[in-house]
């Protein structure tokens, strides 16, 4: 019976530590480098001393990015329902 709380209180405890630890990823702001370790100014999107891309530049490049992929495909639907539609008007 003891055997078996300490279990489930041991559960508990790495669950609630691993979302504290998701949460602080995404709220706090990084402060030092990935790569280099050096002090980056707040709201940086690149490191000074080695020009590696901040957590929170590579985010943005990620969301841009899908951006651009769904404006691609929104332009080639276009044009291919225009294509379509003089296709069909002859
Ligand atoms: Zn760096």
């Amino acid at each position: 019976m003891r055997k078996c709380q300490g279990r489930t209180d041991l559960g508990f405890g790495l669950a609630l530590r691993h979302t504290q630890g998701v949460a602080t990823a995404i709220q706090t702001e990084q402060t030092n480098c990935d790569r280099c370790q050096s002090q980056l100014p707040v709201g940086a999107a690149y490191c000074d001393n080695c020009g590696e891309r901040t957590r929170k530049a590579k985010r943005l490049v990620r969301l841009s990015l899908r951006i651009e992929i769904v404006f691609f495909i929104l332009v080639t639907l276009i044009v291919m329902g225009f294509a379509g539609v003089f296709y069909f008007q002859k």
